[in-house]
């Protein structure tokens, strides 16, 4: 049991050198730059024009930018507005999940012990059919619709260094491997258990040249894996290692589930993204990496390049590049956790919800109540790490999922920001005290419950620094002020 403690530490990062203010960013500097700036330290988003501008040129002293440039570079960017009705959404052109109880029901009986699918005011929902106590399991799906291996591993995978399926490394022997059938007879793969073995069954095809199956040219899908790999194209990958489940098993109704969910275009997701990703909001799977500019054909170029390598590996495949990309948009809007278990997906977000999710080490999701929920209550997840601010919970959601937050934390939250923005006495002066007292204040509402939510922890990333004491695991950054939870000597 590791005991966890909350250390608050000041940090010194912001850059204090006064010289020449004769550097001139583009819109796209500008914009990178603050979105660097808010992933240090997301608590700033919440600023206001004001404070973001005396503060990014305290870190950029370089810089000549007028208050005026910032709020265009960033208006233009959806990184900024006063007014949530002017962003980008597209929740609006999201096709509605198609499953129902009875679809559910042909995978597992159990599953819906407890649960229904409705239509609500949010689209498809999860309705609790029986009171649960606080703490209780409400859904349990023992396995995803089909295991996604991690994609990163995958150059470790093909060394024999971790398990094929889960990706763990094993503690097990060469002897006991060989001794336990564990390794693959015709490459170096191998995996951890018995369970994982069973799970890939698409190992040969894809993976041994040798394979000759009419259905999958291996060579063609190891260049599409490295490509995607290459581009962080997380998602192609994802829907490649399931459309090959499904063209080895087409009895399994493993495909028909997945293209019932709800789903979107890839490419209306990446066109609403902010300019540059920098900060990785975006399908925050890929690590940020997608190239210079979402919005530029690079990605247009990326995503075709990928369909044509997907095409080659799977030489009968009917679908087009728009299927693709429908079928990649699906995915990212109903992965947890790079997995897809079907039900859960259907849970809506809330930046207050009721429920909260742990994963199983061999792939399970149980959901529990994290309060009384009451029998015809919706359940509701929160999609983003609920310590954000409101301007970051609402950005993140709206690049990913197409809409805006309008839960009663985010209209509170933002109503208090609001507050702010149309009193002109509290616009900010020169005076330290004023932008102190305004950081206390917007650190109070970024904060709900911190201690509930580390207990809670599992069900959201929280910021890990790269380059940290290893024994500084878990750290939520505020203002220069960073909190940490570290092991208690
Ligand atoms: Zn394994
Ligand atoms: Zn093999
Ligand atoms: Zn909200």
């Amino acid at each position: 049991m590791v005991h966890l403690k909350l250390e608050t530490l000041r940090l010194n990062d912001e850059d204090q050198v006064v010289g020449p203010r004769n550097f001139k960013p583009t819109s796209t500097q500008i914009c990178d730059e603050v979105v660097r700036w808010w992933k240090e330290e997301p608590v700033a988003e919440d600023l206001l024009i004001d404070t973001l501008f005396e503060r990014l040129n305290r870190r950029r002293s370089n810089w000549s930018v007028t208050k005026d440039e910032l709020y265009h570079a960033l208006k233009s960017h959806n990184l900024y507005t006063n007014e949530v009705n002017e962003l980008k959404t597209y929740d609006d052109m999201i096709q509605p999940s198609y499953l129902t109880d009875s679809d559910m029901d042909q995978v597992d009986k159990k599953l819906m012990d407890k649960v229904s699918i409705v239509d609500s005011e949010f689209g498809k929902g999860l309705i609790a059919t029986q009171d649960v106590p606080k703490g209780g399991m409400i859904v349990h799906e023992s396995l995803p619709l089909s295991v996604i291996p991690q994609l990163d591993k995958q150059p470790l995978v093909a060394r024999g260094k971790c398990c094929g399926v889960c990706s763990a490394f094993t503690t097990l022997s060469s002897q006991l491997i060989i001794k336990n059938n564990l390794d693959c007879n015709s490459c170096d793969t191998i995996w951890c258990s018995k369970q994982c073995k069973k799970l890939d069954i698409t190992h040969s095809i894809l993976k041994h040249p040798t394979s000759r199956n009419p259905l999958c040219s291996s060579v063609d899908w190891i260049k599409f894996e490295n490509f995607c790999l290459k581009e962080s194209l997380y998602s192609a990958y994802a829907v490649g290692v399931l459309y090959a489940r499904h063209a080895l098993q087409p009895t399994s109704n493993l495909w028909e589930i997945f293209t019932s969910l709800c789903s979107v275009s890839q490419k209306v997701r990446w066109q609403a993204s902010d300019s540059t990703n920098v900060g990785g909001t975006f399908d925050a799977s890929s690590n940020g990496k997608l190239g210079s500019d979402v919005t530029t054909p690079t990605m247009e170029t990326q995503w075709s390049l990928a369909f044509g390598m997907f095409s080659k590996a799977f030489p009968k495949c009917e679908l087009n590049n728009e299927d693709f990309l429908n079928f990649t948009g699906t995915f990212n809007l109903n992965q947890t956790m790079g997995q897809v278990y079907p039900l859960t997906a259907h849970i809506n977000h809330s930046c207050e919800p009721n429920v909260r999710y742990d994963l199983e080490p061999k792939y399970g999701i149980k959901v529990y109540a994290r309060k009384d929920i009451k029998k015809g209550d919706q359940l509701f997840l929160t999609y983003v790490n609920p310590l954000h601010g409101v301007t970051l919970r609402r950005r993140e959601l709206r690049v990913n999922y197409g809409f805006i937050c309008n839960c009663a934390r985010c209209m509170q939250e933002w109503e208090t920001r609001q507050k702010i923005v149309n009193h002109p006495s509290n616009i900010l002066t020169d005076s330290e005290t004023t932008t102190t007292a305004r950081r206390k204040s917007s650190m109070k509402m970024a904060r709900p419950s911190l201690k509930e939510l580390l207990e809670n922890g599992d069900e959201f990333d929280l910021e890990i620094p790269s380059e940290v004491n290893p024994r500084r695991r878990l750290s939520v950054r505020f203002n220069s002020h960073v909190t940490l939870a570290v092991e208690e000597e």
